[in-house]
């Protein structure tokens, strides 16, 4: 079998931010893949990087009173130490701000622009005039132009979920410095996906065998139909002051991060070919970058990525790689998003977990390794994390099905055999013969991301050596001095066994396969090695506890911890102190303005209130009231309402007929010494006298709601 070249990648993580357990879902996705194509002899390099570069990572920077270098470098520090702990082993883990990038981000640059597919355009933009620059749509807020909400993005309404450009926001202004943005145009540089090459292309390659199913449809839709020309060109500027690397050519203009985030794979891989280049030792193959991005590599490509930039990684990237000359991607892998309990990853609930926070409670990352990878299948689909499922599945499958083969076995062993197994017959047995069986099968779940169908696969095995132990009972035959041969060789083969599950789990569970090999004294298991089994008399050694199982109570402590967190702490970073800082200013408003108008009422409680648009189709005085007139309100029902109201001093029952006003419609009726009374008419009075009955706009119809 000839040995494939393989790069593979997942998303580069911004650096503006701890990595989380949603985030875990995919490095953890990735790092088993990359882990299982090296089991089985292949050349795989896995590398990454932060991505740094813009204006949230600029902002930062300044409030914390530190250059973005500063910042960058600290995040980095924490990403890295964060993917370590989950055992994500990544060849090479870099940053977007690095030569290496920036040479390939300004390389691809020029040669777009050598093929004509750069164009630079006049365009207005908001400019906040305090702190002189343009402003991302993210850093404009203002009122929703739909549902007038207050404090809404420059882009999308968090409110209504309406879409908008930010020049049509009401009364808009700089989250930045809270001034009032003005319009102002400046030239900006745009890659020409609306050119017919750049359609061409896409519309095959989306079309090949490169995406998910899922994927692949979503492209179609945005590509529109053939002749349909639905792509728009792509602004790959933003003017200075911004945080990344300077265009060609130009004074003030620079690369949007979205151009060089992915340019960051390229970067990342060249820092690893260069490592390889100057170790010479000889030992280490020298890694050729060309033989990797050349336009006819023969090398494999993909990148693991979630389904929210699939749009970048799709269309943007392939077509910026096709007209600079490089190879596109083989195939990329979306993966759809984490969910906890079964809903969105909250804070308030302390279901929003860092890595950090995970290993600081539960310590033992391979537990959560072991859960995705239950959970994953190589589709698009949200993954959920339920927590009691968590404990459940660890403490059965892990603990009581796969650890307890080894802990149940290999004390007799060590004890009466000197460490030493049986001598073995030279042909499988029938139970190793059910474990080498479905190697092939087994691998082709990996291959294709279908992770939990391997799981379940090897599950099953689990279960048959269960039973064969089950059945055998080595601590009974321990007692019998006439078994000692047959515990010896019942508890062999249970640790023959137990060796070529483990090569099974080792893509899942890298740090546990590597304490069973030192456990079985077996040296660096490939996928090839569950083909043959432990030979006569093999030596192991002694058993230590591989694995203990995962407490409840330690996964209470963390959403506990996760949600105290929201508290304001002393040591805060300034971000969160700055957050709940406002948050208490908006609370000492909220407590002033309670104290002027009495305690506030929910919305709910504002619509128990029936409040209806009625045409008085009659008015006439009542016998013997003084204050009283009785009216006949239409609201759009079968009957007309009666309602006794208290407006005589201020209206002429006549000039009444034929007017609409506003009517409480589910008043409880009450009983008058005139008649039923079946609602209220709403009027305005002050100090002063009159008495003013309330009318809705023109167009208003009988019996609309009032809300
Ligand atoms: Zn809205």
């Amino acid at each position: 079998m000839t040995k494939r070249k393989i790069l593979v990648t997942s998303a580069l993580p911004y650096a503006n931010g701890s990595i989380h357990l949603g985030h875990l879902v995919e490095y953890i996705q990735t790092d088993i893949w990359v882990r299982f194509q090296n089991m089985q002899g292949n050349t795989c390099h896995y590398v990454c990087a932060d991505d740094t570069h813009g204006t949230p990572i600029m902002l930062r920077a300044e409030k914390e009173g530190i250059t973005p270098e500063q910042l960058i470098a600290r995040v980095w520090q924490e990403h890295y130490d964060d993917f370590a702990a989950f055992h994500v082993k990544f060849d090479n883990y870099g940053s977007t701000n690095s030569s290496e990038t920036r040479e390939f981000a300004q390389g691809i640059y020029r040669k777009l622009k050598a093929e004509n597919l750069i164009e630079v355009r006049s365009i207005e933009q908001f400019y906040d005039p305090v702190k002189n620059m343009f402003l991302p749509d993210r850093f404009i807020k203002g009122e929703c132009p739909k549902c007038h909400a207050k404090d809404q993005y420059g882009d999308n309404c968090e409110a209504c979920g309406a879409a908008y450009a930010p020049t049509d926001l009401i009364n808009p202004f700089s989250a930045v410095s809270g001034a009032k943005p003005e319009l102002r145009n400046s030239d900006h540089y745009f890659f020409k996906l609306s050119d017919p090459r750049c359609q061409q292309f896409l519309r095959q390659w989306t079309r090949s065998d490169t995406l998910q199913t899922e994927a692949s449809n979503k492209m179609q839709e945005w590509l529109g139909a053939e002749g349909e020309n639905k792509l728009s060109d792509w602004d790959i500027s933003r003017d200075a002051p911004y945080f990344g690397f300077k265009i060609p050519g130009t004074e003030n203009k620079y690369f949007y991060v979205w151009l060089d985030a992915p340019v960051g794979y390229m970067g990342s891989f060249k820092q690893l070919c260069n490592r390889t280049q100057d170790s010479g030792n000889g030992i280490q193959e020298k890694l050729n970058f060309d033989d990797y991005w050349k336009q006819d590599s023969d090398a494999e490509l993909y990148h693991f990525i979630g389904k929210d930039i699939l749009y970048f990684h799709a269309l943007f990237w392939p077509a910026m790689l096709q007209h600079a000359g490089y190879r596109t991607p083989t195939k990329l892998f979306a993966h759809g998003f984490l969910t906890v309990n079964g809903e969105k990853m909250s804070k308030s609930r302390g279901t929003f977990i860092t890595a950090r926070s995970y290993v600081e409670h539960i310590k033992n990352t391979e537990y959560l390794r072991y859960y995705y990878a239950a959970k994953l299948n190589g589709t698009m689909e949200d993954l959920d994390l339920s927590l009691d499922d968590f404990v459940a599945k660890v403490n059965s499958d892990l603990i009581g099905k796969y650890i307890n083969i080894a802990s149940r076995c290999a004390g007799f062993i060590t004890k009466r055999f000197d460490g030493k197994l049986d001598k073995e017959i030279g042909i499988p047995t029938q139970l190793i013969g059910i474990l080498q069986e479905p190697a092939a099968q087994i691998a082709e779940m990996y291959e294709t991301r279908n992770y939990s169908r391997a799981m379940r696969a090897i599950g099953e095995l689990l279960n048959h050596v269960n039973f064969f132990i089950d059945t055998h009972k080595p601590w009974e035959l321990a007692k019998d001095p006439s078994q000692t041969q047959s515990l010896h060789s019942i508890c062999s083969e249970a640790l023959r066994a137990f060796r070529i599950l483990t090569i099974y789990l080792k893509p899942v569970l890298p740090q546990l396969a590597r304490n069973v090999e030192v456990f079985l004294n077996t040296g660096d298991l490939s996928w090839e090695d569950a083909q043959t089994f432990l030979p006569s008399e093999h030596k192991i050694n002694d058993y230590k506890h591989l694995m203990t199982r995962l407490d409840p109570k330690l996964i209470e402590a963390m959403v506990a911890a996760n949600q105290e967190s929201l508290q304001p702490q002393p040591q805060a970073h300034s971000e969160q102190r700055h957050a709940a800082h406002q948050q208490q200013e908006a609370k000492k408003v909220v407590t002033e303005a309670e104290k002027d108008t009495g305690a506030f009422i929910s919305i709910d409680d504002f619509m128990k209130v029936d409040l209806r648009v009625a045409k008085i189709v009659n008015a006439e005085h009542v016998e013997g009231a003084e204050k009283l007139l009785k009216l006949t309100l239409d609201i759009g029902e079968a009957q007309p309402r009666t309602v006794f109201a208290g407006i005589k001093s201020a209206y002429d029952p006549e000039k009444l007929k034929g007017r609409m006003t506003v009517m409480v419609a589910n008043l409880a009726p009450r009983k008058m010494k005139f008649g039923m009374s079946e609602g209220m008419v709403l009027a305005a009075s002050g100090e002063a006298p009159g008495l003013f009955i309330l009318s809705p706009d023109d167009g208003a119809q009988p019996g609309m709601r009032i809300k």
